[in-house]
């Protein structure tokens, strides 16, 4: 057996020809590999393990579910986990959305959320609403419909001649802006170029505007200005735009509400979550919309869309496990508070690192910026590969997080610390030690 624990080739493939170690185990925050070295899984994967690893409140939920019925074809039986955990985001989600559309990612949620806006655009006879405008950069997922609308260049392009062109805004980078306004004009400014593209697209042919309300990973948890969140909202009003709230990453809690869109009171017309809502513990995510935009469309020859694990018994029953350990462990709480001490002690590395450019976020979804220059907020050239390298450190030290090329993936460098919302005073410790040493070793 070598040093990562692989005995044999593999058969497997993802995005590259680099291996990692072979996981043994995981518990809590910890993850093991198979020779033994443990690991703080301070991204929670990929922002996925919101309650931690192996608890065994899921287990038992989960086993339970899977003694009485495994699998459950939606069109030939309902099933009492995925109604229960359908009501409850019912009751959980913003304003009048109430209906639920079960899926088993997030590329498949924010798929949904697509062909659900164009299909209640033609009931109500307006055909002609066809473009989704998004914001440059983003993240949607991989599948061909959401990437179309992601702003992510490396990801894109290779596939570009085989996606519809949909328009794109710029992100509200605010913070690399060297002008005079105040916070508030910023906030005002980036919403208002929605305005600019509704009104230069043709206000009739926009079908909507998807955004995910704290930046994930192309932006790196990326927060706007308050003011922007109710101006996009009344902009999508005035010209009849569906406004699509991708929450695949900031849904279930991350940002120290169960929705992300509580902090700012948005009633998105329809949602998008993931990640979080099973927490990892089996494949889940969700759509959720308004009665109002349901109705038609099932009113005039259905929905005309799905996926055959939709509503899958066992996802749905670690789903409702996993909003139990949430509701139980007070987990909404914590993400709010210790992502607010972890923030804090993130700022404090700027005074020692000054490649340190910015450090941003909500509750638990956290990010650094690695620049050049911080007056400049000049970018490291992208051969340096900073991130990449600090996460490998960090890793060889038993530290995961998590990184991307910030700025449309060809300018720079971020790297999200996003550990469980269990993380407790202790553990961050854990966490700020060797990235600390780690960030040491690239000065
Ligand atoms: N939307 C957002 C905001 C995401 O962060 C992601 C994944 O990172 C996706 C969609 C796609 O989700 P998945 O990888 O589960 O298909």
């Amino acid at each position: 057996m070598t040093k990562t624990g692989h005995n044999r080739e593999s058969r497997l493939f993802y995005q590259s020809r680099s291996r990692r170690p072979v996981i043994d185990h995981a518990k809590g925050v910890y993850m093991w590999d198979v020779n033994g070295q443990r690991y703080i899984d301070a991204s929670s994967g990929a922002m996925v393990s919101n309650i931690g690893h192996s608890d065994p409140r899921v287990l038992a939920a989960m086993q339970a579910q899977m003694e009485r019925a495994t699998f459950a074809y939606r069109l030939h039986f309902e099933n009492d986990a995925a109604e229960t955990l359908a009501w409850r985001l019912a009751e959980r989600a913003p304003g009048d959305l109430e209906r639920v559309f079960f899926v088993s990612g997030g590329s498949e949620a924010v798929e949904s959320c697509l062909k659900l806006a164009r299909q209640y655009t033609l009931a109500i006879g307006q055909a002609q609403r066809s473009k989704v405008i998004s914001r440059f950069p983003s993240y949607h997922g991989s599948t061909l419909g959401a990437l179309a609308i992601t702003g992510y260049t490396p990801m894109h392009a290779p596939f570009a001649p085989m996606m519809v062109d949909q328009p794109k805004i710029p992100a509200p980078t605010c913070y690399l802006d060297r002008d005079d306004l105040s916070n508030h004009d910023r906030g005002l400014k980036y919403a208002n170029m929605l305005e600019a593209e509704i009104l230069r697209q043709g206000p009739e042919t926009v079908l909507a505007f998807i955004m995910e309300p704290v930046g994930g990973a192309a932006t790196g948890a990326l927060v706007a200005p308050d003011s922007y969140y109710q101006r996009i909202r009344d902009i999508c009003d005035q010209y009849g735009v569906l406004l699509i709230y991708d929450e695949v990453m900031t849904g279930a809690g991350r940002t120290g509400t169960y929705f992300a869109a509580e902090h700012w009171n948005i009633v998105p017309d329809i949602l998008a979550v993931s990640k979080g809502l099973a927490a990892g513990y089996a494949p889940l995510g969700a759509m959720i919309a308004p009665d109002r935009i349901v109705s038609p469309v099932l009113d005039h020859g259905g929905f005309i869309h799905g996926y055959t694990y939709a509503g899958n018994p066992i996802a749905c029953a670690a789903g409702n496990a996993v909003l139990d350990v949430i509701e139980q462990d007070g987990l909404l709480e914590n993400a709010a508070s210790s992502g607010m001490a972890l923030k804090a002690e993130l700022t404090k590395l700027m005074a020692s690192f000054p490649f340190i450019g910015d450090v941003r976020g909500k509750g638990l979804l956290l990010a650094l910026e690695l620049v050049a220059n911080r007056n400049t907020m000049e970018p490291i050239a992208p051969q340096h590969m900073a991130a990449a390298r600090l996460v490998d450190i960090a890793y060889d030290k038993g530290l995961i997080i998590y990184w991307r090329r910030t700025r449309g993936g060809y300018r720079g460098d971020h790297i999200m610390v996003c550990p469980p919302l269990t993380i407790t005073p202790d553990q961050l410790g854990d966490i700020l030690d060797p990235l600390r040493n780690a960030l040491t070793q690239l000065e």
